[in-house]
């Protein structure tokens, strides 16, 4: 294509002869800044000199400031270019303090992966007309006909943080200066320097100068405002002062709302309010029909979701789940999770591997094979994927070792074992109940008795406690006993968090399900599946309460609350 050729004219120097040269002159201008860099890279120059070599070789520099100079709209086209470049090199810069080590590659993926431009402290061009947001920084040395400096709050401004480098170099200067940090002020030289700043922003202004703070319980004006020398304007806010409306169409919709809702307001102000409301629903303005309104749609169903002489099938993870939580259970089972977070990715990918191995995969085989998955899943920042890539390696490793060391005492019997057994009727012979899983590995011990293994790939591993009482490994164990099988125990198997010693995986063990455990999990696993049925779901709080996903929608939690329980 002609797109190849001209890549291949600028890479090989061709010097274009069959062109004319003011179609050839652009061509030849940008081989020579390609040629400038690449022999900059070969010299192992850092980035900030490759791209200065460029820029050098390009002679776009006296051009663009005359053009600047000149004013009009080409004046801010190259006025625009040229904040680009001082931008381009000032993250070179950054990029090079942050990472030494790292070449024009690494800065190369480090732009491409910006989905938004970096911030920025270099200067830029001044602009003719408008509003100018700033640092203080930024503002030195310039001017402007009105400069506003908001938020002057105590605590923001001065802003008396501790700072320093992250090593805390300058306390080594100090230290091999002989200041003794003991007599000497920490605070002192910063309160200096965040005064210095605050008249900095506000000697700004030629003609109006804005300073604003807020005085409430909470916050307080700066005290730099005092010694600004000028008379204090109170602009106060009290509960009889009707405050300004943002112009946000939501802010609209709820003060419309509130105002419909409100039965002590004057029934005309109501009237007027709902029409606008309806004028907004009629729009299809997100929140104006009162059908999304939380709390005022009826129950769809008040019918539990199967009827007495149905079967109830429910997985380990499911019981696992109706066991801590009912309402969690149901929220998360119909939308409340997202199905594609990447623990859940890398997960499946780490099962699959694990399986593979099991058909007797090669490790130079799982390896290829999870280098070649890796590329097609879409994982986020390079440095982020190639560092997830990295764990799920370790992983791999982790199981393989396992493996190797654990066929002493088990032999496999199965790998990603699909089971399904029905539980004896209860009592009442009410809703027959069927477990149905998958085994990631099931093993034979010495004694011939039946090992669940689960596979684990999250960082932190259960205590031995809590694996005791882990549900999952013991409904999977109730499955073995019913399907026939003498229950020998179960493994949670961590890969994220291999033995120091060993390499291998973490294993933490439950006992066998002895005849009284049995006849416990037969009724948990029965009352669990009974839960899922409803129509209540009991929101039952405990230590996951902080980790779930649906606490918005939970009424035992402060966020939840407004949903109607
Ligand atoms: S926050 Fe706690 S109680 Fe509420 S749904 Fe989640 S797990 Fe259940």
């Amino acid at each position: 294509s002609s797109d190849e050729l001209l890549v291949q004219a600028i890479r090989d120097n061709d010097p274009l002869t069959a062109l004319a040269d003011s179609e050839a002159g652009p061509l030849r201008r940008l081989a020579a800044v390609l040629s400038a860099g690449r022999a900059a890279i070969d010299r192992k120059a850092d980035v900030e000199q490759v791209l200065w070599d460029m820029w050098q070789a390009s002679g776009l520099q006296q051009r663009w400031l005359r053009l600047s100079e000149r004013g009009g709209s080409l004046g801010r086209q190259a006025d625009a270019e040229l904040d680009a470049v001082v931008a381009l090199f000032h993250a070179a810069a950054t990029y090079a303090d942050r990472l030494p080590q790292e070449g024009v590659d690494g800065f190369a993926d480090y732009l491409l992966s910006q989905r938004i431009a970096g911030d920025s402290l270099a200067p830029s061009a001044v602009t003719s007309a408008g509003v100018e947001l700033t640092t203080a920084h930024g503002a030195a040395g310039r001017e402007w006909t009105v400069v506003a400096v908001p938020a002057v709050q105590e605590g923001s401004w001065p802003d008396l943080r501790p700072r320093g480098s992250l090593l805390g170099v300058e306390r080594l200067v100090d230290v091999l200066s002989g200041v003794d940090a003991d007599t000497v002020s920490a605070i002192a030289p910063v309160l200096a320097e965040e005064r210095r700043l605050f008249h900095v922003a506000c000697s700004r202004a030629r003609s109006r100068l804005l300073v604003s703070a807020c005085a409430g319980d909470d916050e307080q004006p700066s005290r730099f405002i005092d010694e600004l020398g000028v008379e204090l304007v109170e602009v106060t806010s009290s509960a009889g002062q009707a405050v300004q409306r943002p112009l946000v169409l939501s802010r609209l919709v709820g003060e419309l709302r509130a105002a419909v809702c409100d039965e002590q307001a004057d029934p005309g102000r109501r009237r007027r309010a709902a029409r606008q409301l309806a004028r907004l629903a009629a729009a299809r303005v997100p929140g104006a029909h009162p059908d999304s309104w939380y709390g005022l749609a009826e129950p769809s169903t008040d019918r539990p979701l199967a009827g007495p002489d149905e079967q109830l099938t429910v997985s380990p993870s499911t019981v696992d789940l109706l066991d801590r939580c009912p309402l969690r259970w149901l929220l998360e089972r119909h939308g409340g999770t997202d199905p594609a977070q990447l623990a859940a990715v890398t997960g499946s990918l780490v099962h699959w591997l694990a399986q593979r191995a099991a058909d007797g995969a090669t490790v130079e085989q799982l390896r290829k094979e999870l280098d070649t998955a890796w590329r097609k899943l879409d994982v986020g920042a390079p440095w982020f994927a190639r560092r997830e890539r990295e764990r799920v390696h370790h992983m791999l490793d982790a199981f393989l070792e396992w493996l190797r060391r654990s066929r002493d005492q088990l032999t496999e019997l199965a790998v990603e074992f699909d089971i399904t057994v029905e539980l004896p009727p209860a009592a009442d012979g009410v809703q027959r109940v069927r477990i149905r899983g998958r085994v990631d590995r099931l093993e034979k011990d010495g004694s011939g008795r039946q090992v669940v293994v689960d596979i684990k790939t999250s960082k932190s591993p259960v205590s031995a406690q809590e694996a005791a009482e882990h549900t999952q490994l013991a409904t999977y164990q109730l499955a073995v006993w019913l399907s026939g099988g003498e229950p020998g125990g179960g493994q949670l198997l961590y890969l994220a968090k291999p033995d120091k010693k060993t390499g291998a995986g973490k294993v933490v063990s439950q006992p066998p399900l002895d005849e009284q455990g049995r006849q416990e999990w037969l009724h948990r696993v029965r009352s669990a599946a009974r839960a899922g049925v409803g129509p209540v779901y009991v929101a039952r709080a405990s230590t996951d309460c902080g980790r779930c996903p649906v606490r918005a929608c939970c009424p035992l939690q402060p966020e939840g609350r407004q949903v109607p329980s």
